[in-house]
């Protein structure tokens, strides 16, 4: 049988190798980092997701872990303006499941071992090389090792990507996003995930676990904007980032694949970086099943660049200054009745049910 090897131990590759493995495929995975990192970077897995899932096991301890988020409310000047409640979609996971990404990958990872596969952790490429028979990968430990098949889920700084020199186009997005996760005590319902419609961009929170919320902006000061009877506790995790927009032109390359950040990166808008992975990892796995991962490009690449699309109009509403975008925060009175003609699409897209998947 075909080798296959798998770069980087994130959500994607972990995703992958769980559903290679529920096709009788056991693939070689490895990763750069001796240990998973504690803090979380995305905290909201989709019904898709949790759809996707279900055959390896993992939707079922997802579900006893983490917490349902069944509403999303746009705030304007103290008011509700709109409501989204999820709960009203006639799907079997109508709710979006709250949990740390860490928790996301110690689960993926643990149910991996327990059937039998473990990542080779501390293991950092360095090389891919095309040869006549094979991909040979380059580790930096002073290893090599050959394989007939690669998936590149080394998130957005890809090796595999930049070893064989595939192009990542696409843009920044010029402010940067304040992120804090910290105790909050406030009058706001603790199920919901709340976003501040502001003159000159958003405030999203969400609570994460416990009294832990986090808090993410394209403004200074965040913690001003929430409402002023808030409590604040312990800081857990302050950062900044910002947001780029690109993917790679082609997610196969000879026997060598792309999945994940290695092959398209957006903002963090609508929680669907982590979700889209495991997608392409699902995708990616029936393929190489049925003998047929030559398919896997023309089953991604028009989904991912929709999606994106979708992601980038959504983000610039949020944050972007023209004065359409601005408009868009501040026309509240016709706010509810502009979102009850696009109610069922922004659903969709925020639950992860933009788009269809077929094999
Ligand atoms: C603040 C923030 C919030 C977010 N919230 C959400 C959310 O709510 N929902 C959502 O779906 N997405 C969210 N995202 C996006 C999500 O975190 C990423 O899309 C997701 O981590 C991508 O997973 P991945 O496995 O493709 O890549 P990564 O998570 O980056 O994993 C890649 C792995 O490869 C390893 N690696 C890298 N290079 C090498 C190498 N040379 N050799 C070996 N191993 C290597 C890395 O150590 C890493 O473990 C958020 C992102 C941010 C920044």
């Amino acid at each position: 049988m075909d080798s296959i090897s798998i770069a980087g131990a994130g959500p994607t590759g972990l995703a992958l190798a769980l559903f290679l493995k529920q096709k009788g495929v056991t693939p070689y995975i490895f990763e750069q980092k001796s240990e998973r990192v504690k803090l979380s970077k995305a905290f909201g897995v989709n019904p898709r997701t949790l759809t996707l899932l279900e055959e390896t096991g993992a939707t079922e301890r997802f579900l006893q872990n983490g917490r349902k988020m069944t509403a999303l409310n746009l705030w304007r000047n103290g008011k509700i303006v709109l409501k989204n409640d999820f709960s009203e979609k006639k799907i079997k996971y109508p709710f979006m499941l709250v949990q740390s990404q860490e928790d996301s990958e110690r689960i993926l990872e643990e149910l991996l071992l327990e059937q039998g596969v473990e990542v080779d952790r501390g293991k950092t490429l360095q090389k891919v090389s095309m040869e006549q028979h094979g991909i040979r990968l380059q580790l930096k430990e002073k290893e090599s090792l050959q394989t007939d098949f690669l998936f590149g889920a080394d998130g957005a700084g890809s090796t595999v990507r930049k070893s064989l020199g595939l192009s990542f186009q696409g843009h920044k997005v010029e402010d940067a996003w304040n992120l804090i996760d910290l105790e909050l005590e406030l009058p706001l319902d603790r199920d919901d995930a709340h976003i501040f419609l502001l003159d000159k961009g958003a405030v999203f929170i969400v609570r994460v676990y416990g009294d832990v919320w986090r808090v993410i902006g394209n403004v200074e000061n965040l913690l001003e904007y929430l409402p002023k009877e808030t409590q604040v506790g312990q800081v857990i995790w302050k950062s900044d980032f910002g947001i780029s927009h690109r993917s790679v032109e082609n997610f196969n390359y000879q026997h060598v694949f792309l999945g994940g950040d290695a092959a398209h990166i957006h903002s963090g808008l609508g929680a669907r970086g982590m979700n889209l992975g495991i997608e392409d990892a699902y995708v990616f796995a029936q393929l190489f099943a049925q003998g047929n991962v030559e398919a896997y490009n023309t089953h991604r690449k028009p989904v991912i660049d929709e999606v994106m699309k979708r992601i980038e109009m959504m983000t610039d509403i949020m944050r972007g200054q023209s004065f359409k975008a601005q408009m868009m925060r501040k026309m509240t009175p016709i706010l509810p009745f502009a979102f009850a003609l696009v109610k069922d699409y922004a659903t969709d897209f925020v639950l992860g049910l933009d788009h269809d998947i077929k094999i």
